[in-house]
């Protein structure tokens, strides 16, 4: 049995219920979730299954209506959804720290992707979606930003500091947490004094969480002796992560010629959506048909 269905009965009258199906049906669960009913808190006590699918069909259409309006609100006020409004909140947050913005290729090469330990005995490879032999949809924006990080070393000033923001693709199992395709912003500081790093990690990290709206977060660090040190963001009670980041002088600098310190760090944006939301699914804030704006389509 569901443990929240039926909140105001008893042990015994709960136990009854199931028996005798009078509980919501897995599908309707899915479908009043889908429309945004707070299925969790609808004290229902139904005296049969007809009864129950009555009920459900009420609540159905209640919600629907509901929808048509916010979703008719949202199209005629010509408001922008929530991901493209994060994405401009944390554009602007970073140029007011100094940070330019770079567009690189969404399609990457083989090479650039061994360049990052990331080949066959690497789990991660087998996520990717491969165009041909050589040529793939990227999975992080790493391997382009350490590419810039070379070409950016050859200029005198200090720091130096920019980002991106773009789809990134990944083959998952889990979909509750995870799109095929997401969008990722990945920053980069290069140049600063090694003893500073870590706290300007973290410093970085807390601007781009706040600028979010996300206010339950903490750092995790942990030290690899393959990946270095990285410092993770998680989020909310269920500590998801939203974020991880690395430092330089790291391990994989010396296939990309980098000498320089630096500090770096990737965001899912839909994952920042889904928890500075309190949500624990991911579905409706990502790249979506079913969804506008976390608004279901299926109305
Ligand atoms: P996870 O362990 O949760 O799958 P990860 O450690 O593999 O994530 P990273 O490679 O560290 O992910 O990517 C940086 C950030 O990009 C993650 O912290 C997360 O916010 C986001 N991210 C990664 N994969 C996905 C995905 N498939 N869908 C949505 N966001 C993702
Ligand atoms: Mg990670």
């Amino acid at each position: 049995m569901l443990p929240w269905q039926f909140p105001c009965l008893s042990q015994e009258k709960k136990r009854e219920a199931v028996l005798n199906d009078l509980t919501w049906t897995e599908t309707q669960i899915r479908r009043l979730k889908e429309l945004g009913a707070d299925v969790e808190n609808i004290s229902i006590d139904f005296s049969t299954p007809a009864r129950r699918n009555k009920v459900f069909q009420e609540l159905e259409k209640k919600q629907v209506k509901a929808k048509k309006a916010i979703l008719s609100d949202f199209l005629s006020q010509g408001k922008q959804s929530h991901l493209e409004s994060l994405r401009e909140t944390l554009c602007q947050a970073l140029h007011q720290q100094g940070f330019t913005q770079v567009t690189t290729p969404t399609i990457i090469t083989k090479t650039a992707l061994g360049k990052m330990t990331i080949d066959e005995d690497h789990p991660l490879f087998h996520q990717v979606y491969w165009i041909n032999q050589k040529l793939c949809l990227r999975p992080m924006l790493a391997p382009n930003l350490y590419s810039l990080m070379l070409d950016f070393s050859r200029l005198n000033h200090r720091p130096i500091r920019f980002f991106e923001i773009g789809s990134c693709f990944r083959k998952e199992s889990d979909g509750a947490r995870h799109n095929s395709e997401f969008t990722m912003l990945n920053l980069v500081e290069m140049g600063l004094p090694g003893e500073n790093r870590h706290d300007r990690l973290k410093e970085l990290g807390a601007i781009v969480a706040e600028a979010s709206g996300l206010d339950d977060y903490r750092f995790e660090r942990e030290d690899s002796k393959i990946y270095g040190t990285t410092l993770d963001i998680v989020a909310g009670p269920e500590n998801i992560e939203v974020a991880s980041g690395a430092l330089g002088p790291h391990p994989l600098d010396g296939a990309w010629g980098i000498t320089d310190t630096w500090v770096g760090m990737g965001f899912g944006l839909e994952r920042l959506l889904m928890t500075s939301s309190g949500d624990t699914t991911i579905g409706k804030w990502g790249k979506s048909l079913s969804y506008l704006n976390g608004i279901s389509l299926r109305i």
